[in-house]
């Protein structure tokens, strides 16, 4: 059975966690469509044309390390703006969305472009506070030198980068379902998106 959970939201409001957590449950495959931009973004500060890496793409490469950095995230975000990377990777998203068994794929314009006939769709969003602490946590983990305003404004700069752009810019689709994680917990809007689903989900 072909079932498709299109999750966007911006950058750490929970949409990746939530988004395992629901694939985990119902046993769906899951695809973090930004880690593709990611890849593409890395392979550019390497010197890579972005086409090239679009062409090159390989599933290994979503293990590569730092791609979660911050040099990595602006790259993604740059690559992000180019239409023809976007349509390069439309039907790899669209083909994993009609998965036997179901699929969940998170990002930015799953529900608006990629996969505006997704039998369910979320927006994921929290506060910029809110968001920037849970980034400056993840990103202390693995740097003490971090600063917390650093943080902020880049994810600042981010969400505007990606809400501005002409291609495919981060929107709530109109029938979505708003989860908004400022002051719900992740463990309550994983309920709440299981509950969602299963009222659909048979
Ligand atoms: O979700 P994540 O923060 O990992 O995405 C990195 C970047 O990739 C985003 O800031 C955005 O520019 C881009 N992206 C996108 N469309 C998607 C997923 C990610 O433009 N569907």
């Amino acid at each position: 059975m072909k079932f498709t959970v299109a999750i966007d939201g911006p950058a750490a409001s929970g949409k990746g966690t939530i988004s395992k957590r629901i694939a985990n449950f119902f046993k769906f495959s899951y695809l973090d469509t930004g880690m593709i931009y990611r890849v593409i973004g890395l392979k550019t500060l390497t010197g890579l044309e972005p086409l090239d890496a679009v062409a090159g793409l390989n599933e290994n490469d979503f293990n590569l390390p730092n791609l979660r950095n911050e040099e990595v995230s602006k790259a993604a975000s740059m690559v992000a703006k180019n239409p023809a990377v976007r349509e390069a990777l439309l039907e790899y998203q669209r083909h994993f969305s009609r998965r036997e068994g179901g699929a969940v794929l998170d990002g930015r314009d799953i529900g608006t472009v990629i996969c505006p006939a997704a039998d369910i769709k979320f927006f994921v969003t929290a506060s910029e506070e809110v968001r920037a602490k849970r980034r400056f946590k993840e990103l202390s983990l693995r740097n003490n030198g971090i600063v917390f305003e650093t943080v902020l404004a880049d994810l600042k700069s981010r969400d505007q980068e990606d809400t501005d752009r002409a291609t495919s810019p981060l929107r709530m689709s109109a029938d979505a379902v708003l989860l908004d994680t400022t002051k719900l917990s992740i463990d309550a809007s994983v309920e709440t998106a299981i509950e969602v689903i299963s009222s659909v989900y048979k």
